[in-house]
């Protein structure tokens, strides 16, 4: 891990209740962010679309055009479509988190968060965005490891403590995308997209099938898939 400190980055936080507001101003200002503040989703487009922001902080519950809309909107212009999104929501707001995820946004905090969290988050996706098709494309060549997991995947064999673990391919393909993009979360859908492609009508609940399967498989390794409740699943060391 490199200690070096960040180049200073913006952020532009969407969040219409100002107490929030400001202690994000507070806590990104002290982690070396450049903070930029739009109070409603009609002035975020206008700011994300004047000067493109790192990042956008997007609280989804915002009067007039609502941060979903935000996300599909800035998705959908050639200019802001890469910028790294956090959605900030609500508890219990799952089906809007799943429709932000396949929106394109890139991870999501619950609210009430911690900043900590928080700046844990932004410094992950920021990494992942960073650099991360490269590694991705030396992955995709390669071997991948995770905890004790390792991966090859050009012989598309996968072993545990060099141990080797007998995979169908759809359980191949799901470890591998979730390994090459740990830490972020996938909804059911996505994850069916990448094991068994579009076209194929399934249920997305047969993904849970998949998942077990491969948890078992991977045995005490199989922690390292977490279910992330009403939203679908991540992968990530512990
Ligand atoms: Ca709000």
């Amino acid at each position: 891990m490199s200690t070096q400190p960040p180049k200073r980055r913006a952020i532009l936080v969407i969040e219409d209740e100002t107490d929030i507001l400001e202690v994000l101003r507070y806590n990104l200002s002290k982690n070396g962010y450049d903070v930029l503040t739009a109070e409603s989703g009609e002035k975020g487009l206008d700011m994300a679309n004047a000067k493109v922001p790192d990042m956008v902080l997007l609280d989804l519950m915002l009067p007039g055009v609502d941060g979903l809309e935000v996300c599909r909107q800035l998705r959908s212009r050639e200019r802001t479509r890469a910028i790294p999104i956090i959605m900030l929501t609500a508890k219990g707001s799952e089906a809007d988190i799943v429709l932000g995820l396949t929106l394109g946004a890139d991870d999501y905090v619950a609210k009430p968060f911690s900043p900590t969290e928080l700046v844990a988050r932004i410094k992950a996706v920021l990494r992942r965005n960073e650099g991360g098709t490269g590694r991705r494309e030396a992955e995709e060549a390669g071997m991948m490891r995770l905890g004790p997991i390792v991966l090859d995947a050009q012989k598309h064999e996968v072993t545990i403590d060099n141990s080797p673990v007998s995979l169908t391919l759809s359980e191949f393909k799901l470890l591998r995308f979730l390994v090459q993009r740990r830490g972020r979360v996938f909804t059911r859908d996505q994850l069916l997209d990448a094991v068994v492609g579009p076209d194929v009508f399934v249920t997305a609940r047969n993904i849970d099938v998949h998942v077990g399967a491969l948890r078992r498989k991977l045995g005490d390794a199989g922690r390292y898939i977490i279910t992330v409740r009403g939203v679908g699943y991540r992968m990530e060391e512990t």
